[in-house]
């Protein structure tokens, strides 16, 4: 999997995704992250990518002529032109869902906006899918991008040394995971529950899938709405369809 992201500020992006996890895989060959410089695709001879907005107001917009060369410059190096998502809170919020659809894909573009934000005329000729990651509003598509890519990255096969660990966690089926405990048995004088340790696997199940329905319900109950449920299970935690 490739990621592509067209920015004013590379470094910002390469220094988070360079670590841990997404820097493993990275390492690994299972995923590769490239940052583009959108600066260096300006004809402006003072290295201008921004200019006042027409029609006035406040601050500046990123000019499309910049963005659209370094955006062909990957489409021809790639070969096609891939899926090209512009981080914008104006768009649909990112979920775990899109996460896993994009991991399909061989080749993304990440565009991130600064300033006010973007020529609406380039985004009309490269952009694919609008994202956003949150309604709030932040400085730059730089986070954005990197929260995306670090999500996508997990769901790429080899990334998660153990695949479970992807399948069981937060918003399969629409519910949050279950408690989590480690060593020592016993800290600050808390106990991790007894059925935990008592090595019987079915009880442990049952018990980590109540968990699951009773968090989901204390926190996000819209999600529990959605959730694949027993018959049984929506009776006893009073879920209507
Ligand atoms: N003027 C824009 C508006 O009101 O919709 C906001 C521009 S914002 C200050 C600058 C850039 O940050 C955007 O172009 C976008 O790339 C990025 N951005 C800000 N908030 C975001 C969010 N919640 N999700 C994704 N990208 C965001």
């Amino acid at each position: 999997m490739k990621f592509y992201i067209l920015t004013l500020f590379p470094e910002m992006v390469m220094q988070g995704l360079s670590t841990s996890i997404i820097g493993k895989a990275a390492e690994k060959g299972l995923l590769s992250i490239e940052a583009v410089n959108i600066r260096d695709y300006t004809k402006d001879k003072h290295l201008k990518v921004d200019d006042y907005p027409y029609g006035g107001g406040a601050g500046m917009v990123m000019q499309a002529q910049p963005i659209y060369d370094a955006y062909m410059a990957l489409v021809d190096k790639i070969g096609y032109r891939p899926r090209t998502i512009y981080l914008t809170p104006q768009g649909p919020t990112f979920t775990q869902g899109m996460a896993k659809e994009m991991a399909k894909e061989e080749h993304l573009i990440f565009l991130c906006g600064h300033y006010e934000g973007v020529d609406e005329r380039v985004l009309e000729e490269i952009v694919t899918d609008y994202v956003s990651i949150g309604d709030y509003v932040l400085t730059g598509g730089e986070l954005p991008a990197m929260v995306m890519i670090d999500a996508i990255s997990r769901m790429v096969p080899g990334v998660l040394t153990n695949e479970e660990s992807g399948s069981t966690e937060s918003f399969e089926g629409n519910l949050l995971e279950y408690p989590q405990y480690s060593r020592p048995a016993e800290w600050n004088g808390k106990k991790v529950p007894e059925v935990l340790m008592s090595g019987d696997h079915r009880k442990i199940e049952v018990w980590r899938r109540e968990q699951s329905i009773l968090r989901t319900q204390k926190y996000r109950p819209d999600l529990l709405k959605k959730a694949d449920l027993s018959i049984k299970e929506k009776a006893i935690y009073k879920v209507n369809e």
